[in-house]
């Protein structure tokens, strides 16, 4: 093998080396050896290069006409298509998840792209009539200026197209710093929409820590939205730091998701729904499943059930097609999870299968674990309360769908949860108060549409949500509009 590929930042249309001088190696998850490859360790000045850049582009790019950038946005919706199983083979490599799930990652970045493409000849605003006569009232979306992106690992390149695609849409310019571990998505999106005619400096990529770069993304006047996914303790801080400047700030952050399984659910369906749901990315979702309650009628059988398709769940090299776990994102998160793991079984949860670090041959080239399930999970306990982020899900017993539903309102977080009944009542009961930010009826926890907003209530977002129209309002800011055409002084509630 010959030396790894190195990778620039993106500032004003160059591929430029970090002002830094400084490196580092992407390692793939589920081969160490692996050098995905080199990455500039930038500092706060290339930060401000980047912003300089977004600054400067934005004169021209919110003047350009929406329908326009639409068409450009088109053209790397169709490149991203066109490139999608190279972009899906080497986010595996730098993420570790499955290359079935990698390619439904990019898929996701190329409905963002071509939906928000679409919307270049929408951005509807209204018209109504005004209380007083010859006068006209309108209001029009106005783009705010420069956006600072912070993304996180487990979505590569789907998150930062959340993102981006109604930014640029609204005619806004943009600064991502990509996840440490998974920077490569995020250049290869910027290549694709650079080499597809997006104008120098309207979308900047800068590569680096989180901790070294957050200040400088954050705090630069220039900067009018900063947008964020990612953990709950971070997103706090920058929620913090945007207040004091009146900095909008759009957060996506922690889950602790439920699935509800009445006793009347079809077993089979609900079984299937929690081992997609709690071992898919290997947990390593914002919605992964990492509750479950059952009936009591249904809890035994479930339980059993749901063991046994865990335990035949082929673990390895997610590049490997039939592989349907790959490993943890890296170290911290494997050594996260089997800290969870002891905690489960100290606080008394019965260890129903898995929970061991997986290791001889292949797998100690990573960071493989087996998927976990905790049984005889109660409210007290730390696995019920705090986010794993990996294979892990516990299971606890409830009698009535009132009780069910305090269950899964007990939580800090309020992303998504599910429920698998067969009774209509019981479904529409569940939807109406479960207070989450998405909610599924005979579905998993995860799977959500990019034209279906998203988002979470509680400690997991500010009230904004991502994806869909609903993306629009965080990206664009109301001017409303009024046109006096009747030649005097209309005064409003006087006159
Ligand atoms: P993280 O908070 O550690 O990192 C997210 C991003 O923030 C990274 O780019 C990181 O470099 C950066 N960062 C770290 N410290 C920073 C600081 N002090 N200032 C500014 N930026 C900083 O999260 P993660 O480990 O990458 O992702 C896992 C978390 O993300 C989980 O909590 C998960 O639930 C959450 N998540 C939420 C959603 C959602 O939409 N709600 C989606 C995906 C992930």
């Amino acid at each position: 093998m010959g030396s790894p590929k190195v990778y620039k930042n993106l500032i004003n249309g160059q591929w430029v080396e970090s002002k830094s001088g400084k490196t580092y190696e992407n390692l793939n998850p589920a081969d160490q050896s692996d050098v995905v490859g080199v990455f500039q360790k930038s500092n706060a000045d290339d930060v401000k290069d980047a912003i300089d850049a977004a600054s400067d582009a934005y004169k021209k790019w919110r003047l350009f006409p929406a329908p326009k950038r639409g068409e450009i946005i088109y053209r790397i919706a169709a490149r991203l298509e066109a490139e999608k199983e190279e972009l899906s083979q080497e986010m595996t490599r730098e993420m570790g998840k499955i290359i079935a799930e990698t390619r439904g990652d990019t898929q996701e970045a190329i409905d963002m792209t071509y939906y928000m493409a679409g919307e270049g000849r929408r951005l509807f605003g209204q018209t109504t009539p005004s209380e007083m006569p010859n006068k006209f009232n309108m209001t029009v979306r106005q783009p705010l200026g420069v956006c600072s992106f912070i993304t996180p690992w487990n979505f590569p390149m789907a998150i930062p197209s959340w993102k981006s695609m109604p930014a640029l849409i609204c005619g806004n310019t943009i600064v991502i710093k990509p996840a440490t571990e998974t920077p490569l998505s995020v250049v290869n999106f910027a290549r694709v929409c650079l080499e597809e005619g997006l104008p120098p400096g309207v979308l900047n990529v800068v590569t680096g820590s989180g901790a070294a770069l957050g200040e400088p993304l954050m705090n630069n006047p220039a900067v009018k939205i900063v947008s964020f996914t990612g953990s709950t303790e971070v997103g706090r801080k920058i929620s913090e730091a945007c207040a004091t400047n009146f900095k909008h700030c759009c957060l996506e952050m922690g889950g602790k998701n439920i699935q509800i399984v009445m006793d009347d659910a079809n077993l089979e369906l609900a079984v299937d729904g929690a081992l997609w749901g709690s071992f898919g990315t290997t947990g390593q979702r914002c919605t992964a499943t990492s509750r479950i309650i059952c009936q009591k009628g249904i809890y035994k059988k479930f339980v059993e059930a749901l063991a046994k398709r865990a335990e035949s769940l082929k673990i390895g090299n997610g590049l490997d097609e039939s592989v349907q776990m790959g490993p943890c994102v890296n170290k911290g998160q494997l050594e996260t999870v089997l800290s969870y793991v002891e905690i489960g079984k100290n606080e008394g949860a019965k260890l129903i299968t898995g929970g061991d670090h997986l290791t001889g041959g292949d797998y100690d080239k990573g960071f493989f674990v087996q998927p976990t399930i905790f049984g005889d999970v109660t409210q007290k306990m730390r696995i019920w309360k705090e986010e794993i982020f990996g294979p892990v899900v516990g299971v606890g017993m409830f009698d009535t769908l009132d009780q069910a539903i305090e269950m899964a309102n007990d939580t800090i977080y309020g992303l998504s949860a599910s429920i698998f009944t067969q009774d209509v009542n019981n479904a529409y009961t569940a939807m109406r108060d479960v207070y989450t930010g998405i909610f599924y009826v005979n579905a998993p926890t995860i799977g959500a549409e990019t034209h279906m907003p998203f988002g979470g209530t509680k400690e997991t977002g500010n009230g904004h949500r991502e994806a869909s129209m609903a993306a629009l309002d965080v990206f664009s800011e109301w001017k409303s509009i009024y046109v006096d055409f009747s030649g005097a002084l209309q005064r409003p509630q006087i006159d």
